[in-house]
């Protein structure tokens, strides 16, 4: 029997590869046989992690937000496996929540170039391959600050909506073209972006567990779980849409707490 979850023949690009969600996405597709090509802001980082996969994946170095970069980027990946089926778009980086009125616009551009630009960048330049075949997946990563105001962090939050925006936009302009685009929004993912945020203060662990339903921060295996899916012909009708792994955050609305936390 034909396992739809298996990868092998396929060449995926993983964004921001080398930490965090991507990293766990790039070891789940290679597991499932893909090849891997690992992007990360620098090249030492991604070419580490791609030799920890193996000998069969790449790492490549670039920052998402500078189109020659993109340009080299999808370059190597299609030189090295021949072609590009999946590319996911996991660079980011967290906001600073600063006060709104002292937010300087470099901060906001920064933010913006990397989330929203940044895939718009890399998902128009992966196009362009996948169209040869007639075939490819995108997946594009937002947040509960895609649908959902996280004040202080306005950049980052108007970055997530946008990505939900250009995703719809995207699936409905490639669908001809054999090309799906999705987006996963992750609630509260134990990655060193959110321990950064929690060590400093910022977030409290424990605040989280008890707005959230499941009562946890969820591992980034779980985001991985639900991109397989997506990239899967189990899920060759959907597209344009926004997958939640959220462990229920979004879908609470009572003004108690989710979920009972022992101390
Ligand atoms: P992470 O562990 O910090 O990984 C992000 C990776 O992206 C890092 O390796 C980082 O490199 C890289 N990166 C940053 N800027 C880049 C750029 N301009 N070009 C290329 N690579 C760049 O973070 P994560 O938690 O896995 O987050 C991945 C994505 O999920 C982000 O878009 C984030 O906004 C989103 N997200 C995360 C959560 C969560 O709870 N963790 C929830 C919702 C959405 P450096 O380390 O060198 O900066």
């Amino acid at each position: 029997m034909r396992d739809d979850t298996d990868f092998h023949g396929q060449a995926v690009l993983i964004t921001g590869g080398a930490s965090g969600i991507g990293w766990a996405a790039a070891r789940a597709f290679a597991q499932r046989g893909a090849r891997v090509a690992i992007a990360d802001l620098t090249e030492e980082a991604a070419t580490s992690r791609a030799s920890e996969l193996g000998p069969t994946h790449r790492g490549v170095g670039g920052d998402v937000s500078d189109e020659a970069a993109v340009d080299r980027m999808i370059h190597a990946t299609v030189e090295a496996f021949g072609r590009l089926d999946v590319l996911i778009n996991c660079a980011g980086l967290p906001d600073t929540f600063t006060p709104t009125i002292e937010q300087t616009g470099a901060h906001w551009q920064r933010l913006i170039d990397v989330h929203l630009t940044g895939t718009f960048l890399m998902a128009k330049r992966a196009a362009v391959e996948m169209m040869r075949h007639h075939h490819g997946v995108i997946l594009n990563i937002s947040s509960i600050a895609g649908t959902h105001a996280l004040p202080r962090r306005n950049a980052y939050t108007a970055a997530k909506h946008g990505v939900i925006g250009l995703t719809k936009a995207l699936a409905c302009d490639w669908a001809q073209d054999g090309i799906r685009v999705n987006a996963v929004a992750p609630g509260y993912i134990l990655t060193p972006f959110i321990e950064g945020l929690i060590a400093q203060g910022k977030l409290d662990p424990k605040v989280i567990r008890r707005r959230t339903p499941l009562g946890e921060l969820l591992p980034p295996e779980e985001v991985a779980n639900a991109m397989i899916f997506l990239a899967s012909p189990l899920a060759r009708t959907v597209t344009g849409t926004v997958v939640t792994v959220d462990g229920g955050y979004t879908a609470f609305g009572s003004p108690n707490d989710a979920a009972i936390i022992e101390d």
